[in-house]
């Protein structure tokens, strides 16, 4: 079910990464520092030192400073997602798994040196600043609402607004913060990285969330007169939305993969389940109503797997994959929230209680349906590729 590894290298990356989790991580998850607001920091340190030891941080990103392809990324994260506490340890977790990326990408040698090299140790974490309160009329689902601005001034910038659901912020050292720019009506936006924790980036509260597997959990935040050296831009200004893009479609999938990890774990647990637990005479896996449960689990995993290495194989392929990750992250999303929802089925009473991790791989996918683009957001925007292409079509005959 994690399916074959693409090369040789991913195979012994990956094999050395779902053992370490099994081993060492599960054990953890039982373990009173894992909060409301996600994994302590001391926890969190102490997971990484077993990582370190176990030669398994950042798997993804090799020692001269080369990424993975995505389909051998994909044989990684999905192993790192055998425990919800396995991205933490080893360091393939959102955000700063996206971070990563994008900062390879986009950084400069001497912003990469400040910010990334940090971040690939394993020694920092770091904060993607976009989402604004609702309440407010502030950017969501449309990133175009952004209402937080920076301004020139003496060189720099100083930028004002107000963040909501922030992961991580709290304990971050780095951030990159999502900033209305330019004087056009278009809206433009700009990237800034900042040294964390700022005075002028203040958390105002932490959110009381469903899900509870991300260090520092989900900040709402002041920025207030923050001043920004010209130098701490990340790449152009005004190019900050066309640089999500580059983040957006390979962190979507790296969620899809993380979370396909969680939900095989949830599901051997169900299987075990069925198959030790008698009712009624005979084992529950015998009973239809739970071997279809089953059936029907191990169809939608196999769905949701082909969908990850589909997709990764596009972005392999040089595309940005932003049609091929939108429809493989609702397929994913949607897929493993209705394997968790059969698991806690399946576990009855266990099933809702904390003595295993399928209580949290549910409330955990069903954050996820909504975080990097709610399954309605991708699928309003795939029909309107649907139109513009029918309709392309029918003007040429
Ligand atoms: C656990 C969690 C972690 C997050 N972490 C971060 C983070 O680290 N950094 C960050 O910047 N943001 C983060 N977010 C924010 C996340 O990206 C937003 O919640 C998401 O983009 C939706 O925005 P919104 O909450 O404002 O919902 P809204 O924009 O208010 O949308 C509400 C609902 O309206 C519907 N909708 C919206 N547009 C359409 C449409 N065109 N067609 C049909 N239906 C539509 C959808 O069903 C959507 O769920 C996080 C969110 C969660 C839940």
């Amino acid at each position: 079910m994690l399916t074959a590894f693409p090369t040789e290298r991913s195979r012994k990356i990956a094999e050395r990464v779902e053992r370490f989790v099994r081993d060492v991580v599960v054990p953890y998850e039982r373990d009173p520092r894992c909060v409301s607001h996600g994994p302590s920091p001391d926890l969190v340190n102490e997971l990484r030192a077993e990582a370190r030891a176990a030669g398994v941080m950042t798997p993804h990103i090799l020692p001269d400073g080369s990424h993975l392809t995505q389909l051998e990324t994909a044989a990684v994260l999905k192993r790192s997602g055998l425990s919800p506490l396995g991205p933490v340890a080893v360091n393939t977790m959102a955000p700063d798994e996206g971070n990563m990326y994008l900062l390879g990408k986009v950084a400069t040698a001497a912003q990469q040196q400040r910010f990334l090299a940090p971040l690939v140790s394993g020694e920092a974490r770091s904060a993607f600043f976009m989402t604004e309160p609702a309440e407010e009329g502030g950017a969501g689902s449309d990133p175009s609402m952004l209402q937080t601005t920076a301004v020139r001034d003496c060189g720099g910038w100083v930028l004002r607004g107000r963040k909501k659901f922030i992961t991580g912020a709290e304990g971050a050292k780095v951030g990159i913060v999502m900033a209305r720019t330019g004087d056009t009506e278009r809206a433009q936006a700009t990237m800034f990285l900042v040294d964390l924790p700022h005075p002028a980036i203040r958390i105002e509260r932490l959110l009381d969330t469903i899900d509870s597997s991300m260090p520092g959990g989900h900040a709402q935040i002041l920025i207030d007169d923050l001043r920004v050296p010209a130098e701490q831009v990340l790449g152009e200004v005004n190019e900050g939305f066309r640089y999500a893009q580059v983040r957006l479609s390979p962190a979507r999938l790296s969620h899809c993969m993380r979370w396909f990890g969680t939900v095989m774990r949830a599901d051997e647990i169900a299987r075990a389940y069925a198959t030790t637990r008698k009712a009624f005479g005979k084992l529950l896996i015998d009973h239809e109503g739970i071997g279809f449960m089953l059936a029907e689990n191990l169809i939608d995993m196999q769905q949701a797997a082909l969908m990850i290495d589909w997709c990764a194989g596009v972005l392999d392929a040089g595309s940005a994959g932003t049609v091929e990750s939108s429809m493989a992250k609702v397929a994913v999303s949607e897929a493993l929230f209705r394997v968790t929802d059969r698991c806690v089925q399946i576990l009855g009473g266990n099933g809702v209680s904390r003595d295993t991790i399928v209580e949290q791989a549910f409330r955990e996918l069903r954050a996820f349906r909504i975080y990097d683009g709610p399954t309605e957001v991708h699928k309003w925007s795939l029909a309107k590729n649907i139109k513009r292409d029918t309709l392309e079509a029918a003007r040429h005959g």
